[in-house]
């Protein structure tokens, strides 16, 4: 067992409440950007804060950061809502978007410049960033820093009347140009942009900037605490100055580390980039570290839900290893996912002393974790199909499986002896195996008691349903793709072996009614589930989820 990781959230919540400092109230939000779909790592930060409001008794609002026209989509809206939803979360009547507030952000942008406090500097984007020196040097004062209130206001206004271009004046915080906080000296908070806004059209054509209009967008919808990840931690000085300065509500932002997971990236610039290439096929490609992928795949909430709760909360940016988010789905399924059989390399058998005509009703276990599942039955005839690994013609030692001479247990069924092997003339290839069957062991055991030490699993040839299965591996051959050489980029680490699709596998004729994306677990194989793009009635698909193997080091 992998123990919870403690939470310092926790702990900041709860010395809150104990000393009344928000009357004793909790209110998170989940604040995405609609410009991609959302990942892994997004899991992390939604089931962060709409669990503390769900432990506390609290409310977290969803709110879409929506503030880069250029960028944003309403599909991206669509789809994080669908995911979050699906993550078993539920935000209520509390939706929200910050673009509902951009006259609100607009006016308080006013008063800043009535204080003071913000003036609008004609610099082009690129002395604005000579202007603003570097770690070790301080910035310059712009030469437009000392306007007038009046004309800050004129121009401000004229700014969002259209009057001007992109670039031509941006209005910018009046704080400290010497400060060894960069994002301290004098931060934009509005620029132009002449674009289509999803939802607010053509009204505007200056949009706030996100340290602008995040702090304020909390404060007004009376957050308590501010959930981030540590890169803004650097920002926080700006978050705290801005409603200082304005004398609002005041919500406490609080940093944590963002996850990363081994063997994929987790930005959706990079993500997006995996889509456009078509080095996947779509934001839900089975592979992807997104919601829409895990989902595909066949992970399930729960899952999902008891990897952030493993994960924990950290200070400290770290590479959680995939093989966890693994081994919880295996765990979750394990439990629920009922077991059918399937054969992935069919090898015809033959049981040359089993009647021609004959089919038999099996009875098989559908969860030896759950007797609550009952049972199922299972054709059992002459020709059946076995997986082409579980027979050897010179066995090494160690293999107990089928071999010429030897005993097997064919599961749920009867005990088979191999007789016999028949070859392609011309390549040598093996075609069919040849055995004979004990009709005393029906069910897979004995009256002699005589022990056999392989158990096998099979389909019958004349029931048994084809299927495509696509069998799918990490998507990158690198433990930390970011981490490129020379002249690299994530792009070449891509694993070429990352799909592999078997067109002709066999599975037993009770999946015919299988529900989509319905997890089951194939004996000694691993969990599929139907793809819920491409399967059909005709055509089943099926995706590997995961192996049965557990490489989870605990
Ligand atoms: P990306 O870097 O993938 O573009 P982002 O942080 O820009 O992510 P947002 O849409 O702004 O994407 O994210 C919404 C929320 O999810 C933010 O509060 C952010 O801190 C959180 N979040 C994003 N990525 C991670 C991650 N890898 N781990 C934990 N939280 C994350
Ligand atoms: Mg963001
Ligand atoms: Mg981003």
């Amino acid at each position: 067992q992998v123990a919870t990781a403690s939470n310092f959230i926790k702990e900041i919540i709860e010395e809150d409440l104990k000393t009344g400092k928000y009357g004793g109230r909790v209110h998170t939000r989940f604040p995405p950007e609609p410009n991609g779909y959302l990942h892994i790592g997004h899991a992390k930060s939604i089931c962060l804060n709409f669990g503390l409001a769900q432990e506390y008794n609290g409310l977290c609002n969803l709110r879409f950061d929506d503030t880069n026209p250029t960028k944003e989509d309403v599909e991206y809206v669509e789809s994080i809502k669908e995911d979050v939803r699906w993550l078993g979360f539920d935000w209520g009547d509390r939706l929200y978007y910050t673009s509902d507030y951009f006259e609100q952000l607009y006016e308080y942008a006013v008063q800043l410049i009535r204080l003071g406090k913000a003036y609008v500097d004609s610099l082009s984007t690129e002395e604005i960033r000579q202007y603003r020196g570097t770690l070790t040097e301080p910035g310059r004062n712009s030469p437009y820093r000392e306007r007038s209130v009046e004309e800050n206001l004129d121009l401000f206004h004229r700014m969002r009347a259209g009057e001007f271009d992109e670039g031509e004046h941006v209005l910018r915080a009046k704080i400290d140009m010497a400060s060894p906080n960069l994002n301290m000296r004098d931060p934009v908070i509005y620029r132009i942009k002449k674009a289509s806004h999803h939802r607010t059209g053509d009204t505007w054509c200056v949009y706030p900037m996100y340290d602008f209009a995040h702090c304020l967008s909390d404060s007004i919808e009376g957050i308590t605490h501010s959930i981030c990840t540590l890169e803004f931690e650097d920002h926080r000085p700006l978050y705290d100055w801005f409603l200082d300065t304005l004398g609002l509500y005041h919500p406490q932002q609080i940093e944590f580390a963002r996850l990363n997971l081994s063997y994929t990236v987790l930005s959706k610039r990079k993500l997006i980039q995996l889509v456009q290439e078509g080095v996947v096929d779509g934001w839900n490609d089975p592979r992807m570290p997104t919601i829409s992928g895990l989902r595909r795949r066949g992970y399930t909430p729960e899952a999902i839900r008891r990897f952030c709760e493993l994960i924990g909360v950290a200070k400290r940016d770290s590479m959680v290893d995939m093989a966890l988010l693994e081994h919880c789905v295996r765990e979750d399924l394990n439990k629920r996912a009922p077991r059918v059989m399937a054969v992935l390399h069919p090898l015809k058998m033959v049981i040359v002393n089993y009647p021609k005509d004959k089919t038999e009703a099996l009875e098989a276990i559908n969860n030896p974790e759950d007797p609550t599942m009952g049972v199922r039955t299972v054709p059992f005839c002459r020709e059946l199909y076995i997986e082409r690994d579980d027979f050897r013609e010179d066995p090494p030692k160690q293999y107990f499986r089928l071999a010429p001479g030897r005993e097997v247990r064919l599961r749920y069924g009867y005990y088979v002896t191999c007789v016999d092997v028949v070859k392609d003339p011309h390549s040598g290839e093996i075609q069919e195996i040849h055995c004979t069957y004990d009709p005393a062991t029906r069910g897979g055991w004995s009256p002699d008691g005589r022990k056999v030490k392989g158990t096998i699993h099979w389909v019958s040839a004349r029931h048994a349903l084809t299927a495509q299965v696509r069998l799918y591996d990490r998507l990158f051959t690198k433990e930390n793709p970011n981490d490129t050489e020379p002249g690299k980029t994530f792009l070449d680490y891509i694993n070429p072996e990352s799909l592999r699709v078997l067109e002709e596998c066999r599975v037993e004729p009770s999946l015919r009614d299988a529900p989509l994306g319905r997890p089951y677990q194939f004996e000694r194989l691993g969990y599929f589930c139907l793809d819920s793009q491409d399967s059909s009635p005709q055509r089943l698909v099926f995706n590997r989820i995961v192996s049965l193997k557990d490489t989870w080091a605990k």
